[in-house]
């Protein structure tokens, strides 16, 4: 099915993520109806329209389901149940399925392990017992992890040695977890990936990602040539899941790079903080090319265009600084119209054009 500009599209959810693909949709013509919970979302400060509901309430996601032409999401915690009620009343990509093994890091690493990917060593944890066998097996350093509802670093606890576990265990507050080896990786890149309906794909430069207290700080595109070979694996791979799961939109696969391996971190069925530097280093966004994929539209060209593209979170206090990164050169800024910079919280982003041609007549 194409869905020609003018049509509607529903996003659930109201962060960063949504604000930016609500723009690229409206570059192209096409109306965004934002679907969240709280009262200001900073997605709706951009759609054309915005209604207040729960993630769980099926039956508000029902309707606006009927009130859109094609919906997607932005926000991984969302009740499955729920969403397969909007799905039922509007086409919704990329599928629920991509969402129900992204939302389970356990359900996730046994998917990734079936399409012969290599997830970090992890074994399941359901009690303190778990924990102490699982520890002697993996061995520490080790990370537990919750398996669901964790994202920046959150419902993690690190265990430094074996001394550590009750501490950790505390921590997560006995919810279902894994306990995963601590890598002793190169470097961490992602697989930037939008598959289209008619299963054409394209990728973007895999950027290398550098994350400060479990939170994204930088990717920069290229990677590096040492992470040559890693990319061309977790490449292979991030295609492969793709297929296998009929994904209609972006994906993106972040990965551990430990010498010429891809160790599989973890998936997201969505735009991506790690892709924010497309919007101006690439032809082509991962925001528009997800709008395009979910309208049954063509994809367009992921080339670079400079040689070297660098994305910065602006991260709590970081954002007082937009002043002067706005006399910067060859630096694009964004925020994203939030009232309270809270230490940790995603702010904004600045990518910086590094070598481009600059030209004026
Ligand atoms: P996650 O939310 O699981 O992606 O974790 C956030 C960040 O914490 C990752 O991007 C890594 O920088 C670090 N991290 C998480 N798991 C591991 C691991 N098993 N080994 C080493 N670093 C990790």
């Amino acid at each position: 099915m194409r869905l020609a500009p003018g049509a509607s599209i529903g996003i659930v959810g109201g962060g960063q993520l949504g604000r930016m693909l609500s723009i690229a949709a409206a570059r192209l013509g096409y109306k965004s109806h934002v679907y969240a919970p709280d009262a200001t979302p900073p997605a709706a400060e951009v759609a054309a329209g915005f209604t207040r509901g729960d993630y769980g309430d099926a039956e508000a996601l029902r309707r606006f389901g009927a009130e859109v032409d094609v919906a997607t999401y932005e926000f991984e915690n969302i009740p499955v149940g729920a969403l397969a009620a909007l799905a039922e009343a509007a086409p919704l990509h990329p599928p629920l399925r991509a969402l129900e093994v992204a939302q389970d890091r356990l359900i996730e690493k046994q998917f990734v392990r079936d399409q012969g990917g290599a997830p970090t060593p992890f074994l399941a944890v359901t009690s303190r017992g778990d924990l102490d066998q699982a520890l002697a097996e993996i061995g520490a350093p080790a990370i537990l992890k919750t398996r669901r509802l964790g994202y920046d670093g959150k419902g993690q606890a690190r265990i430094e040695r074996a001394g550590d576990a009750a501490a950790a265990w505390k921590a997560l507050k006995g919810a279902p977890a894994i306990l995963e080896a601590m890598v002793e990786f190169d470097a961490e890149f992602s697989i930037l990936l939008c598959r289209g309906a008619d299963g054409e794909i394209v990728t973007w430069d895999a950027p290398r990602n550098i994350h400060a207290n479990g939170i994204l700080d930088r990717s920069i595109a290229p990677a590096g040539e040492a992470l040559d070979a890693a990319i061309r694996a977790g490449e292979t791979l991030a295609r492969r899941i793709a297929g296998a799961l009929d994904h209609v939109g972006m994906l993106a696969i972040e990965f551990f790079g430990v010498s010429d391996q891809a160790l599989f971190n973890e998936l997201a069925p969505r735009v991506h903080n790690s892709g924010h530097w497309t919007i101006e280093g690439a032809v082509t966004s991962q925001f528009e090319n997800h709008v395009r994929a979910i309208c049954g539209l063509p994809l367009g060209d992921t080339a670079r265009t400079a040689p070297r593209v660098e994305m910065k979170n602006l991260i709590g206090a970081d954002v007082d600084q937009w002043l002067d990164l706005m006399r910067e050169p060859d630096a694009f800024l964004h925020l994203y119209g939030k009232k309270n910079a809270r230490p940790g919280r995603k702010m904004g982003h600045v990518t910086r054009l590094i070598g481009a041609a600059r030209e004026r007549a």
